[in-house]
């Protein structure tokens, strides 16, 4: 099945079958491919051939290259399910969950395209007669990207459609547990490439498979303006400083603890609804997946009752056959969910669910029941993210308290409020609501759309990508003052003769 999905996607058979690296599916534990893992000196030749590529990629007016990308796109639309399948199969989220990432780079790419005609700058009103002044934005140069493992499609098309529309080129180190999606993403960009023609150079773009030592070649080289890091906190925390120690430019997008808060006004059949997709879709590894319920104590057992009921009709299994729960990606995943649990249970909390599912069948395959765990307070183990499907119930009484909880974690993804109250609804997004990056009245914490700035705050990294403003991370601002008058005269009336 692989072979015939690489094939399609034009992914060339010695690229994943003939490395010294296995890659596995997580659904199973099969290998599925060998890719080569490239060294630091490799990087650093693909950083000088991305040098290259971008000094006469940023000659090519923005609308021209954004032409590139709606081809990229026509290629995505094209390959969609094959894209799609192969996600699913190398990290193991649910068929659809596959789909709805290649859809979210089919979306990205409308927008770059229209974004390609529209990178503008101000007009500003100079002091001094016969002056002009202006803001431009120009290209920065080769844009590192690093991705992580459960999004390996679609934070890469976040940053490279805005910023090959941009004018910059790109070097993309992809999870080493996600290689295949990565080549055939390359692969797709190669055909764009091909129907585009001789403007765009050859290196334009370009992934490099490789650990964490490639990983750090690419954060310490100044020739990479702006390194785009998405993964763990404890990732954030080695590359941030590396960047910054070389004045480099970089956006994070790292670890999230999501909250909701249920309040007696609200719509509980929706509420659960967004509950279930948003806890234990992904199988709990969605950096925006719900990890703690703030539910208010006069419903708690209603919502308890309702959450069991709900988590009992999960069906859990191969993420190809319609299931809605897939696997972790590893085992050590499904220890650190273990661990997590053993701690809550220590600190005297109710768990249900938790339990390794399947396991006759997939021995190397880590299915769970996804977890609820009752717990009386925000402890440590709360505080901490814990990749897997674990949510954390605990009450409130009064509303400040909910926000004060939702807030009292070291990371700020994502967050929402249920409630058919207009003041908790306005209070929760306004000054003194949820320190998130998003915040949402009335829908689950993920899923978001690609008109927005995604990201988040504290811990999570501070960075932003997609819509809104976000292609301005992607450019240099230049201030420009232009004197066309036959005078010369200085700013803030200095007189200097
Ligand atoms: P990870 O941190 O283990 O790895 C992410 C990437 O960083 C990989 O490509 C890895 O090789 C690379 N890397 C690791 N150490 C590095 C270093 N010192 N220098 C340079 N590169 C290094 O993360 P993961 O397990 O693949 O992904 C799960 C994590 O990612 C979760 O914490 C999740 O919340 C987070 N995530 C965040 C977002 C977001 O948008 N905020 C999106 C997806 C995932």
């Amino acid at each position: 099945m692989i072979d015939a999905i690489m094939q399609r996607l034009g992914v060339p058979t010695a690229l994943y079958r003939q490395g010294d690296y296995s890659v596995t599916s997580p659904t199973d534990g099969a290998e599925i491919g060998r890719v080569t893992l490239q060294d630091a000196d490799a990087m650093e030749a693909s950083i000088g051939r991305a040098q290259q590529a971008f000094e006469t990629w940023r000659q090519v007016p923005a609308p021209r290259r954004g032409e590139l990308v709606r081809l990229f796109g026509e290629q995505l639309r094209r390959h969609k399910e094959d894209l799609g399948a192969l996600v699913t199969i190398e990290c193991g989220k649910i068929y659809q969950e596959g789909l709805g990432e290649v859809q979210e780079m089919i979306d990205i790419c409308d927008l770059a395209v229209g974004q390609s005609r529209q990178l503008f700058g101000l007009t500003i009103a100079s002091e001094r007669p016969g002056h002009h002044m202006r803001e431009s934005w120009h290209p920065l140069g080769p844009i590192g990207l690093i991705t992580a493992f459960n999004f390996p499609v679609a934070p890469w098309a976040w940053n490279a459609a805005l910023a090959l529309v941009c004018g910059n080129s790109l070097v993309w180190k992809p999870s080493e547990k996600t290689p295949l999606s990565a080549l055939a993403c390359q692969a797709l960009l190669e055909r764009a490439m091909d129907e585009f023609g001789d403007e765009a150079p050859k290196h334009l773009s370009q992934v490099v498979i490789g650990d964490r030592a490639a990983g750090e070649r690419l954060t310490d080289d100044s020739r990479v303006p702006l390194i785009s890091a998405t993964g763990s906190t404890r990732m954030g925390r080695e590359v941030a400083p590396r960047v910054a120690a070389r004045f480099g430019r970089s956006i994070l997008e790292l670890g999230g603890n999501n909250a909701m808060i249920l309040a007696p006004s609200a719509d509980l059949d929706m509420a659960v609804r967004a509950i279930l997709f948003s806890a234990v879709g992904t199988a709990g590894q969605r950096c925006t997946t719900l990890r703690r319920l703030i539910v208010h104590e006069s419903i708690r057992d209603e919502v308890m009752t309702r959450l069991k009921r709900a988590y009992a009709g999960i069906s859990i299994g191969d993420p190809m056959q319609g299931n809605l729960v897939g696997p972790l990606i590893d085992a050590q995943a499904y220890d650190q969910m273990q661990s997590a649990l053993g701690t809550a249970r220590q600190l005297g909390a109710q768990v249900y669910g938790g339990e390794r599912q399947l396991a006759d069948r997939y021995p190397d395959g880590y299915y769970v029941a996804p977890a609820i765990v009752e717990m009386e307070g925000q402890s440590e183990v709360v505080r901490h993210e814990t990749f897997a499907p674990i949510l954390y119930v605990m009450s409130y009484r009064e509303m400040d308290d909910a926000v004060a909880m939702n807030n009292d974690v070291p990371q700020g993804l994502s967050s929402c409020v249920f409630t058919s109250d207009v003041r908790e609804a306005e209070g929760f997004i306004s000054d003194m609501g949820s320190d998130c990056g998003i915040a949402n009245v009335n829908i689950g914490p993920s899923g978001a759309e690609i008109g927005g700035a995604f990201g988040g705050e504290k811990e999570t990294g501070g960075g932003r990508e997609s819509g809104s403003d976000v292609w301005k991370s992607y450019m240099r601002r230049q201030t420009n003052t232009v004197n066309y008058s036959r005078e010369l005269p200085l700013a803030q009336g200095i007189t200097f003769d």
